[in-house]
């Protein structure tokens, strides 16, 4: 009998394999090599139902992703019936929305724009199960109950100067990998066996997010 393995997002037994991040980020013609995790049933169709079509929708919503060919030839098609599917998906994103001032560089105030507010719960456990997967499979540990810190990489970079500043102070990345001709790809800064890491992840070619893992709140990142 195989050893047993526990679920990578809670303390249940695994029973399936789950998707990092889910499936249904992927254009049909592309869904190899994605990574799988153990999961317990109850994860894998808790994220599934409430968590993975909402960040789909709202990530390949990001106008820096718009060109990407998986979202012009798959996802945004998917994304648009899933609102007529299910009404909940529109009211997710429809309550994402918030008017946002656009400036120019100089600050010139341009106007107001429709924005989508990430910082928001169920974006907050999908950054936060996307880093428990990635440190499941390519630390190679569980890390429930570790703090994940998550943001744009600009964010991340008003604080540390360039990237090449950033590289500078952490050195090469540990690990990395491109899926589905862009459509997500990692870089992992970890050492051995310790869910502490840092990792910079993008989907469809677009924006970069960080995603900071910590066993305690060591750094605030407004
Ligand atoms: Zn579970």
């Amino acid at each position: 009998m195989p050893p047993k393995k526990f679920c990578t997002f809670c303390d249940e037994l695994a029973t399936t394999d789950d998707h990092v991040p889910p499936k249904c980020f992927f254009a049909k013609r592309k869904r190899e090599n994605l990574i799988t995790v153990p999961s317990c049933h109850k994860c894998n169709k808790y994220f599934g139902d409430e968590i993975d079509t909402h960040a789909r929708n709202t990530i390949s919503a990001l106008h820096s992703n718009e060109g990407h060919w998986a979202v012009s030839e798959e996802i945004a098609g998917k994304r648009d019936r899933s609102y007529t599917v299910k009404s909940k998906n529109f009211e997710y994103i429809a309550g994402i929305i918030r008017p946002e001032e656009v400036t120019t560089p100089e600050g010139i105030f341009l106007g107001v724009a429709p924005a989508m507010n990430l910082n928001n719960p169920t974006m907050n456990k999908f950054f936060e199960r996307l880093a428990q997967g990635l440190i499941r499979k390519i630390v190679g540990v569980r890390s429930i109950g570790y703090r994940v810190e998550w943001g744009s990489i600009s964010t991340l970079l008003k604080y540390v100067g360039s990237p090449e500043e950033l590289l500078r102070n952490i050195g090469p990345p540990t690990a990395g990998r491109n899926i589905g001709d862009d459509t997500f790809s990692y870089y992992g800064w970890f050492g051995k066996e310790r869910p502490e890491s840092l990792w910079v992840v993008r989907f469809y070619g677009g924006e970069e997010f960080y995603l900071f893992v910590t066993s305690r709140n060591l750094l605030r990142i407004p």
